[in-house]
């Protein structure tokens, strides 16, 4: 067979009177060059087009493109996950020798990436409490290059001063990078509050379906120069379906964050006012520490991370658990189309002792909820009726 037959070209679609509505993916790994002047000139940046998928594709481009304009961002790039896009932000910035101040309230895998693993390279980190910007200041010194830390931590929801952090860094010659994957650019876009870089993991709300694992790194200019390099040296590029699907949950993405967003402050207040509760965690109420901040800086809601604490330990969260399993599963992971738990001390604070959780306010009896778009009605008669099942057995 001749492989024209199976690989039909550009111009073959173009024939047609009509075009496709949805996208093209673009699976190609490698694209045909013309003469080698032509190859030259593409590998040197000299004219615009595609030679090899690691150095970029249309579908991560047209992604990063949208991801850009959402940010307000002069530059982005997809990469292959959350911790890929966190990778690229450190490896272009940092030198080994120098050093980052590293929020300890970050996701376990950054945390493990920015104490550990780069450690291993030489790169000295400071770990603070973010919300103690006396602190961070305090953790800076000549050779800190970057501030770490998320818009809204998991899982209390703690907000981060990103202006005030932003001046730290800037004061001692440093960028601030802000982890953004709990809000998404819809409910706040750290750059324009002065951020140099963000990552996101869009694994997460942003493609919205969990099934995709992809991210993005979107910045300043001024920040950019190494960066596609090293996403493409060191391998962390994104494939052009999982790009592909992203696209299209972020089609959605305002009208998802949206509705999640007022079922969160829906679930936030009905948890609130329930004696069976101990403490319920919502940037979105007035008695959150950061309530004002966040109103300050979100602008679309207060994300949909709802945590909340039940009495009587591990074995009240289990019992709720198991009886609201079949309306809420328990996926550790957030940002679905349907709410989903977690518990925190059996996943993401495993390896934390039990002295630091309890520091952080994580318990036996505390469950982080993904607030999804259903019907709020339905989901607070879910959470109402695992409530119900410990009074019934207690
Ligand atoms: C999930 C997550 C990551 C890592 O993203 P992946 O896409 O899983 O690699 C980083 N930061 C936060 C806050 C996350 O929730």
């Amino acid at each position: 067979m001749n492989p024209d037959d199976l690989c039909p070209r550009p111009e073959f679609l173009e024939t047609f009177a009509t075009q496709p509505m949805a996208p093209a993916i673009y699976p190609a790994a490698v694209y045909r060059c013309q003469s080698p002047e032509q190859a030259r000139k593409l590998l040197a940046g000299e004219v615009h087009g595609y030679i090899y998928s690691r150095d970029g594709h249309p579908n991560g481009d047209a992604l990063a493109e949208k991801c850009r304009e959402l940010h307000q961002a002069d530059r982005a790039i997809a990469c292959g996950s959350g911790m890929s896009a966190l990778t690229a932000a450190i490896l272009s910035q940092v030198q080994g020798g120098e050093h980052v101040v590293v929020s300890r309230h970050l996701y376990g895998r950054s945390l493990q990436l920015l104490g550990g693993e780069m450690q291993r390279y030489g790169i000295a980190s400071t770990l603070v409490n973010a919300s103690n910007l006396q602190e961070v200041a305090g953790a800076c010194n000549g050779r800190t290059r970057m501030i770490v830390v998320e818009t809204i931590s998991n899982p209390l929801a703690r907000v981060a001063d990103l202006g005030g952090l932003a001046k730290i860094a800037h004061d001692c010659g440093a960028q601030l990078l802000v982890d953004n994957s709990f809000a998404g650019p819809t409910v706040c876009r750290p750059l324009e509050l002065g951020a140099d870089l963000v990552m996101e993991s869009l694994t997460k709300i942003i493609n919205g379906h969990s099934d995709v694992l992809l991210g993005l790194l979107c910045g300043r200019e001024g920040v950019w120069q190494r960066v596609p390099e090293v996403v493409s040296v060191w391998g962390l590029s994104a494939n052009p379906f999982d790009c592909w699907l992203t696209c299209r949950g972020l089609g959605t993405l305002a009208l998802r964050a949206a509705r999640a967003g007022e079922n969160a402050n829906e679930v936030a207040r009905f948890l609130a006012e329930r004696n069976d509760v101990e403490a319920v965690h919502f940037p979105g109420l007035a008695e959150h520490p950061d309530h004002a901040l966040a109103s300050r800086q979100f602008h679309g809601g207060f994300g949909t991370i709802v945590t909340f604490t039940l009495p009587g330990g591990i074995e009240a969260a289990s019992r709720f658990i198991a009886a609201v399993s079949d309306r809420i599963p328990f996926s550790p992971s957030l940002g679905d189309l349907s709410t989903t738990l977690s518990h925190p001390q059996s996943t993401s604070h495993r390896g934390l002792s039990e002295e630091e959780r309890n520091d952080l306010g994580i318990f036996g009896g505390t469950i982080r909820l993904s607030v999804g778009i259903e019907s709020p009605a339905g989901i607070l008669e879910a959470l109402g009726g695992g409530l119900q099942s410990l009074s019934d057995r207690s």
